[in-house]
């Protein structure tokens, strides 16, 4: 079953007084459920905008998103069941990450009763964030912020799952652990996934399939051995 599938994709920007931005110029992409792609390309080739896409938080110029085998394109982000943890999606600074965590469930009372609270404690549990989650964002590492945008964008159960560098706030020590958990969490729940990384060895680890994009396009698509053996 296709879980996700792009279809002649496309993003232009325009500005007044400047000159459109084809971001994204017609990518085509299908991914069979529980599969885990790698997204990887230079710096200004498309890959966040795609994945702005895909969640509706970003309108399309042209063609069409599946989820399911069933259009979303158009449909409201708060219609479509996509988990985002994206580098720049902040955590609500006055809200505890209990609070944070149950925001992704949109749970509309702050107060974190039966089913919320079983469903916030399972994802902390999970993640590693059983020990703070009284505290306020302002109190956590970069690491533990990085978990609680994971966690939020988990704990909905999403059709789909899109990682933007969730391992780019670590050291190199922290991004080893991250990554096998990451590795654990994927195996466990098999969310069908795209993950944004610029590490080599992170696309390596944990993707069934890596696509290369460049240019608004992808250029190669292939098994990470197949794309990192190629000349
Ligand atoms: P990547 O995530 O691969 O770095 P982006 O999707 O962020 O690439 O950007 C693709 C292109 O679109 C770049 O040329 C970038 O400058 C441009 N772009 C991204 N967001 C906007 C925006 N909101 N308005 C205008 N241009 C944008
Ligand atoms: P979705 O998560 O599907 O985008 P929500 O109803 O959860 O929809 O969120 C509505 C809006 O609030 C979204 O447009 C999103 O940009 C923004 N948002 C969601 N979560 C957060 C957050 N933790 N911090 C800041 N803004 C958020």
């Amino acid at each position: 079953m296709t879980a996700l599938e792009l279809r002649e994709l496309r993003k232009t920007y325009r500005s007044r007084g400047r000159p459109a931005v084809e971001a994204v110029r017609g990518l085509d992409l299908g991914l069979r459920s529980g599969e885990l792609l790698g997204l990887l390309g230079p710096s200004g080739c498309g890959k966040s905008t795609t994945l702005r896409m895909i969640a509706g938080l970003e309108s399309v110029t042209g063609g069409d998103i599946l989820v399911g085998g069933a259009s979303v394109t158009g449909r409201p982000a708060q219609e479509r069941n996509i988990g985002v943890a994206f580098e720049n999606y902040a955590l609500y600074p006055p809200l505890t990450v209990a609070e944070n965590l149950a925001f992704g469930l949109r749970a509309r009372r702050r107060s974190l009763r039966g089913d919320v609270r079983r469903k916030v404690a399972e994802i902390a549990e999970r993640v590693g964030l059983t020990d703070v989650l009284d505290a306020r964002p302002a109190g956590l590492s970069s690491g533990q912020k990085q978990r609680v945008s994971l966690a939020r964008a988990l704990i909905r159960e999403p059709d789909v799952l899109l990682l933007d560098e969730p391992l780019s706030h670590l050291d190199a020590a922290q991004r080893d652990t991250t990554r096998r958990e990451l590795k654990r969490i994927q195996r466990d729940l098999g969310h069908t996934t795209i993950l944004v990384t610029h590490d080599q060895e992170e696309a390596l680890s944990l993707a069934d399939r890596i696509a290369v994009m460049r240019d608004g396009v992808i250029q190669q698509l292939g098994t990470p051995y197949e794309i990192y053996d190629s000349p």
